[in-house]
């Protein structure tokens, strides 16, 4: 916020300014599947249901008498930006813990974390060398990266790739991408791009509006 009354030193006295610092929400590009299937991690309440989700599944999968679906305890997290990869690592310190705490009557061979990413590289905004050493570390611990997968659909099984067939996973995050809120991109017949997000100046504000400034 300090950074955006600084720039309203330059605006004219007789202004009331408004900054849009409206933050960003996850965008499924419209992919079939993935509103109704996946769990996403836009808000504290996502996040909670999440771990609900994946702690209900780890009891359940504990107690069960019967052998576990294929992709029961299998954790696919579509995209590996910061939020994916993150999560992976977290997930695997989880799991573990869960292991100490007396839940070890789950086969390993039942429970997997895989990353799927539609670029060549984990953590594409980022150096190549970056990629790399996280990629070792990830592997370290077991965690499947797939690169160059572009997800077409998710279902309740799991997610399917343009590389065919289903990455079985009943618990699946989607961290592939976000965007602006749906209602900036008419607002004010402000200047916004392919993602919502309204289009500044150097000094934030809008192109179209100087009474009008974004950040965020
Ligand atoms: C899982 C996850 C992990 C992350 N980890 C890190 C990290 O470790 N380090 C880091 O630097 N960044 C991290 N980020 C990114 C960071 O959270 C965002 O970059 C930052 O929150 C963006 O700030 P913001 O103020 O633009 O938006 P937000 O923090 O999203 O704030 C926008 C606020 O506006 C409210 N709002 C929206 N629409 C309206 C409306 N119409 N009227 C009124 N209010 C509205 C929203 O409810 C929200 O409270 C992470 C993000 C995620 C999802």
């Amino acid at each position: 916020m300090l950074m955006a009354l600084n720039i309203f030193h330059g605006a004219p006295s007789n202004m009331t300014p408004l900054v849009f610092a409206v933050g960003s929400i996850t965008n499924d590009f419209g992919i079939k599947g993935i509103k109704d299937h996946c769990m996403f991690l836009d808000t504290r309440v996502e996040a909670d249901l999440f771990h609900q989700h994946f702690f209900r599944n780890a009891y359940t999968a504990h107690a069960q008498t019967t052998g576990l679906r294929e992709g029961q305890l299998k954790i696919a997290i579509a995209g590996a930006g910061a939020t994916g990869v993150e999560l992976s690592a977290e997930l695997h310190e989880a799991i573990n813990q869960l292991v100490e705490f007396g839940l070890d009557g789950i086969p390993k061979e039942n429970v997997k974390i895989t990353i799927i990413e539609a670029a060549e590289r984990i953590l594409p905004a980022l150096p190549p060398d970056l990629s790399e050493k996280t990629t070792n570390a990830l592997s370290k611990i077991d965690v499947e990266v797939l690169t160059n997968h572009r997800i077409s659909e998710a279902t309740e099984l799991g997610y399917v790739t343009d590389k065919g067939g289903l990455i079985p996973s009943e618990i699946k995050v989607w961290a592939a991408g976000i965007k602006a809120p749906d209602f900036l991109a008419e607002i004010a017949g402000l200047e916004t791009n392919r993602i919502n997000q309204l289009v500044v100046k150097e000094t934030l504000e809008t192109t179209r509006d100087e009474e009008y400034f974004c950040i965020g």
